[in-house]
């Protein structure tokens, strides 16, 4: 399919922003809607994501992203059409022990906005979940509905409802540069050609600190490297087991079809540099494996007759206050940014598409206010921070 000469919008990037921005945009009958994906869809932050859908934050912005998120993530085949993969397991979050006051008031906020959720002691979690050592939880946040959904279904889910909304999709298609005339916005360059547009949508994901800057729009923005891995859980761990973000051990962990329990080592995490971007590695290390395995018993004894099966790493873009960049580019007409969403971005990505669409169509997001994250917070003096932010 050859490239077109005009589009009403491109969207840059085929991951789950990118392709959910797609689709509310072609819905809401923007025009001629074109994204554009240098690789393949689902290629980039988004092939690797553990999925977790969850509800939990220190901010009461993302909590509602994440709320109304839930939804179409629990009703994708009416919302979008399809199957995200969402299996609802049940998700526990700790803190560390400095954090437990801030955890109570978070707690306190996500309910008032309506999250099902509530504390518990580490004795009730004992008695919920027997597989897990709880000794060193005096309590934590609870939520019966969450759980995990597949990257890759809800990704393809998004894509194919754009398209047959009218959007055209064109993987192996990567941006190169723009045309700009002034402080207006012509047209993207692309390997496969030029198309003249007014309107551009950077949803490049790690990538989108250099997408902006070949429009001459600065980020402040670290490429994050993090790695998971996948281990098979033994007959003891009895199945499927609550998701967990451990913030005691700095890890979070997720049941896995084929009995396999998937294992973040946020310890592990590390800052990239751009130039570093292409040829990351998408390895679990040895050393990462043990001290993760190390972990992962130390929360759930039975893990020890566990055995490896596999690991990956992957990465992800963090804006300067760990919340996404949301909003239109100053100084350039027409340039939208939908990236920096700091390791968070799958479970916001249904609403965050939404939101972006109503924008660039309404001159306003309507789903959600999504002016505390707008681009130039930061020379504003205004980095967006929950009431209660953990430290
Ligand atoms: C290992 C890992 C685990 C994670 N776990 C979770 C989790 O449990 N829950 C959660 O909510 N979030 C999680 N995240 C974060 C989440 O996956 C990301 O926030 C989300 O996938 C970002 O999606 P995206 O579409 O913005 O970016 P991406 O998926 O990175 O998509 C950007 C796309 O842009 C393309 N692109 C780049 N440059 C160009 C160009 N010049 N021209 C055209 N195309 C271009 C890339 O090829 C890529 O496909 C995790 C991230 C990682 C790495």
């Amino acid at each position: 399919m050859a490239l077109p000469l005009t589009a009403d919008v491109v969207v840059i990037g085929g991951g789950v922003t990118g392709t959910s921005i797609a689709f509310h945009l072609a819905r809401m009958k923007a025009g001629q809607v074109v994204l554009l994906e240098r690789s393949h869809l689902a290629a980039g932050s988004t092939g690797t994501s553990s999925g977790l859908v969850r509800m939990h934050y220190d901010n009461p912005l993302e909590a509602e992203i994440a709320l109304k998120s839930f939804e179409v993530f629990r009703h994708f085949d009416e919302f979008v059409g399809g199957d995200c993969g969402f299996v609802q397991t049940g998700f526990l979050r700790t803190v560390k022990p400095h954090n437990l006051e801030r955890l109570k008031a978070n707690v306190a906020m996500l309910q008032a906005l309506g999250v099902n959720t509530w504390l518990v002691s580490g004795e009730e979690i004992h008695e919920m979940a027997p597989y897990l050592y709880t000794e060193d939880i005096p309590f934590a946040a609870y939520e019966p509905d969450s759980g995990y959904a597949d990257a890759h279904l809800t990704t393809m889910g998004f894509a194919n409802a754009a398209r047959r909304h009218g959007a055209r999709v064109y993987q192996g298609t990567e941006v190169t540069g723009f045309d700009l005339d002034g402080d207006r916005l012509r047209g993207v360059r692309t390997n496969e050609g030029r198309i003249a547009t007014g309107t551009v949508v950077n949803a490049a994901g790690p990538w989108g600190g250099l997408v902006a800057a070949m429009a001459g729009v600065q980020l402040e923005t670290t490429i994050m490297h993090h790695q998971v891995a996948v281990v098979e859980a033994p007959p003891e761990v009895p199945w499927p087991h609550l998701t967990v973000i451990d913030r005691l051990h700095q890890t979070y962990l997720r049941p896995e079809t084929g009995r396999l329990t998937l294992v973040g080592a946020s310890h592990d995490n590390y800052a990239l540099t751009p130039d570093q971007l292409d040829r990351y590695s998408e390895s679990l290390t040895y050393e990462t494996m043990y001290r993760v395995l190390e972990h992962l018993c130390a929360r759930m004894p039975a893990m020890e007759a566990g055995a490896v099966r596999k690991g990956h790493a992957g990465i992800y873009l963090n804006s300067a206050d760990k919340h996404p960049l949301l909003g239109p580019a100053p100084g350039l007409e027409g340039f939208y940014c939908a990236v920096g969403c700091s390791g968070h971005g799958f479970k916001e990505a249904p609403v965050v598409g939404q939101a972006m669409a109503e924008m660039i169509v309404n001159g306003r997001a309507e789903v959600v206010d999504l002016t505390p994250l707008r681009l130039t917070r930061f020379e504003e003096g205004e980095p967006y921070r929950g009431a209660h932010a953990y430290v």
